[in-house]
């Protein structure tokens, strides 16, 4: 004589029945209760867990022998380890390959340490903070392991373990379609994918219940002289603290800002200094604001003269190189400014006076490209030309080429003002 009938009860068996009889009642019985085919009756999902359990200690030789002697209790002392999952069990029995519930069972968490999300930022600097270098107080937003709860989420011992899922958070959940059995996974409707429950009295009043809570932390960032754009500066373990996972890291990216004056090509600096025709030919100063409050005062020799688009170069006057201990060079490209016109005294067309003291000066023209004496010449005069108006012409005469007219008529335009 059995002790108590009551999982036999729940399967609608004898207590003598075989185990084809035991498991040919648990399919009925699951297959009629699944919680998916039983959505508007809340009922069903108890059913369910019950004969799932039942089924559990009944189809378990040691089991039942512990449950017909001593009924439930006896089996919640002498207890065979943590009960399966209602889902897993029906997993068993329908979802085909064998061993699935096994298998995911230790599949996923074992997955060695995991690691918080990396808190990827980038840090824009101007070229005066890489050129000086400067340290950056940045804050950032980060969760960190609750302090009242230690993590927990609420009152020690008052998070349990969800049922539904074995605190997997996921459910493999079973839908009937015909003769077919679908299986899926779906996040766990009792503890919404959480794996734990905490009944509300006990939740922690800090965190809410989520086991971190969200701090600002203020970082220390070393933008060292000479930095290169896109340098990585990590700080390991300083990210994102979740419960049983290691930390995150913080990563900042230097990303330099373009810069007003100065270009820059590793160490080196790239300036453009416009001077008028007559320091480009008689020689002068120009004065370049440099990336730390300097003013540098460059000589041009008189009678060098600086032709336009020429490069000249100040050695030890770029960035500061970030390993060595010395400078690159500051690069400098001359646009010349030519004059409009240069009219006479008063303000009229050059005089022969200005014209005939120009070429005193100036080296004398150019003989090397008349024609031969025998060619034919005609006579011309030169027309100003009018931007707006090759723009026009341009555009009229790229039109069978549609993507790019803007373009032979942008160049030009930058061309004739120059
Ligand atoms: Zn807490
Ligand atoms: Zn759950």
């Amino acid at each position: 004589m059995v002790k108590d009938t009551k999982f036999y009860d729940i399967l609608g068996v004898p207590p003598d029945a075989t185990e084809a009889q035991l498991k040919s009642a648990y399919k009925k019985g699951a297959l009629k209760h699944h919680p998916d085919k039983n959505a508007h009756n809340p009922d069903a999902a108890e059913k369910f867990k019950d004969l799932s359990h039942a089924y559990e200690v009944l189809s378990d030789a040691q089991k039942r022998q512990i449950y017909d002697t001593y009924g439930e209790e006896g089996l919640e002392q002498g207890g065979g380890g943590g009960g399966m999952a209602a889902e897993d069990l029906f997993a068993q029995f329908f979802g085909g390959g064998g061993g699935f519930g096994g298998m995911f069972g230790g599949g996923m968490r074992e997955q060695g340490p995991k690691k918080a999300r990396t808190i990827a930022h980038v840090h824009k600097v101007s070229l005066e903070d890489i050129y000086r270098g400067k340290v950056s107080k940045l804050a950032l937003q980060k969760s960190v392991i609750c302090p009242k709860c230690d993590g927990r989420g609420g009152k020690e011992g008052a998070v349990k373990k969800c049922a539904g899922c074995d605190g997997r958070g996921m459910k493999t959940m079973m839908r009937q379609m015909g003769p077919m059995i679908q299986r899926f996974q779906t996040v766990c409707p009792d503890c919404q994918g959480k794996g734990e429950i905490i009944r509300d009295r006990d939740r922690c009043k800090q965190c809410n219940g989520k086991k971190t809570i969200i701090e600002r932390k203020v970082l220390h960032v070393h933008v060292d002289r000479g930095i290169k754009s896109g340098t990585k500066i990590e700080f390991r373990g300083e990210g994102d603290q979740l419960p049983g996972v290691e930390p995150g890291d913080v990563v900042f990216e230097i990303e330099q800002m373009p810069h007003a004056r100065f270009q820059r090509k590793d160490d080196d600096l790239f300036y453009h200094a416009e001077i008028d025709l007559l320091t480009a030919l008689a020689g002068g100063t120009i004065h370049i604001e440099h990336l730390d409050d300097r003013w540098l005062t460059v000589e041009i020799v008189p009678g060098e003269v600086i032709s336009p688009g020429e490069v000249k170069v100040i050695r030890g006057q770029g960035m500061p190189s970030h390993r060595h201990h010395d400078f690159g060079n500051l690069y400098i490209q001359f646009d010349v400014k030519f004059p409009e016109r240069i009219a006479g005294p008063d303000g009229g067309p050059m005089t022969e006076e200005t014209r005939l003291a120009l070429e005193r000066i100036l080296p004398t023209r150019r003989t090397d490209q008349m024609p031969p004496p025998d060619a034919m010449t005609e006579d011309f005069s030169l027309d100003s030309v009018d931007p707006a108006q090759e723009q026009a012409r341009a555009r009229g005469m790229a039109s069978d080429d549609e993507d790019d007219d803007m373009h032979p008529g942008a160049e030009r335009v930058q061309c004739a003002s120059q």
